[in-house]
């Protein structure tokens, strides 16, 4: 079956429930959240009352909660170590949202690997690896590490790359991919070749180890390290080329999460992205008539 969902808030007040209800109002049947401002690191304490209210509205929803994403905040960075403190704060913020993830029974989490800073991509793979040891396998929770756009330092923006990070931590169980197509296409892997894409991850990684899809148009063309997602259909990667890697069957029961900007920075344009993706039929005024609330 076809999970698709998108990026949801997690408010300090409806917690889970409040997610959950805001993927049902896009037809969403699957989601991601940050368990706060994905910015920061301020976290309020996860609600159970909240939780199992969510967990019987999925039940009555018949929802599949077992693929449901967290994503770690931005600003933990593993790479680099240069200050200790901050890169003590990274590992214990870290192991903490597994703490947060293990509550909610979420099983996956989705990180980024960093940025180097200037010590370079060897150090860099070496101190992801080293934080990662310290965590993994303390909970039933697998960190999916996210293929990157190669903006700045970012480390992770090649299979290879991501391979040598893997190849270092202890608890592989744990530990898997989320691709993210418009990071892809933005350190240059041709998504509308995505067949190929996959062969030659399954080559490197292994295609079992892909936990997660983020889909997303990008604003910019192949291999231009920027990382600007745009909403589907309106970038360089294309309507058709997105939902066939979307429908692709070598990747069916694996979520599929959209993180498309908000329309004027005002209209979540979720819902009409999922049903335009459902009807596998582009709709070139779409955001027009998001804008326009006309929809
Ligand atoms: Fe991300
Ligand atoms: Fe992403
Ligand atoms: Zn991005």
């Amino acid at each position: 079956m076809l999970l698709l969902g998108c990026h949801v808030g997690f408010k300090k007040d409806t917690q889970l429930l409040g997610s959950l209800k805001e993927a049902l109002s896009y037809h969403a049947n699957t989601f991601m959240f940050y368990t706060g401002a994905p910015q920061n690191t301020s976290r309020y304490p996860i609600q159970d009352g909240l939780t199992l209210e969510a967990l019987t509205l999925m039940k009555q929803e018949k929802f599949d909660y077992s693929k449901v994403v967290v994503h770690a905040p931005y600003i933990i960075n593993l790479a680099n170590d240069k200050d200790p403190d901050k890169y003590k704060f990274s590992v214990s913020f870290l192991q903490e949202e597994l703490e947060r993830c293990e509550l909610l029974g979420i099983r996956y989490l989705v990180l980024h690997p960093g940025s180097h800073v200037g010590l370079g991509v060897d150090t860099a793979i070496s101190n992801i690896a080293k934080g990662l040891n310290m965590i993994l396998g303390t909970h039933p929770v697998t960190i999916l590490l996210e293929t990157m756009a190669g903006k700045g330092t970012e480390v992770g923006t090649t299979l290879e790359e991501l391979k040598r990070i893997m190849d270092l931590v202890d608890d592989k169980e744990h530990l898997g991919v989320c691709l993210d197509t418009c990071h892809l296409n933005d350190s240059g892997y041709d998504m509308s070749k995505f067949d190929s894409f996959l062969d030659q991850f399954d080559k490197i990684i292994g295609i079992e180890k892909i936990g997660c899809v983020h889909v997303n148009d990008s604003k910019n063309p192949l291999g231009t390290h920027k990382d600007r997602h745009e909403n589907i259909g309106f970038g360089t990667i294309g309507f058709d080329t997105l939902v066939s890697i979307i429908y692709n069957k070598r990747l069916e029961n694996v979520p599929k999460i959209l993180e498309t900007p908000y329309v004027d920075r005002t209209y979540p344009p979720y819902k009409y992205e999922i049903e335009m993706i459902r009807n596998k039929k582009f709709d070139p005024n779409l955001i027009d008539k998001i804008k326009e609330q006309v929809l």
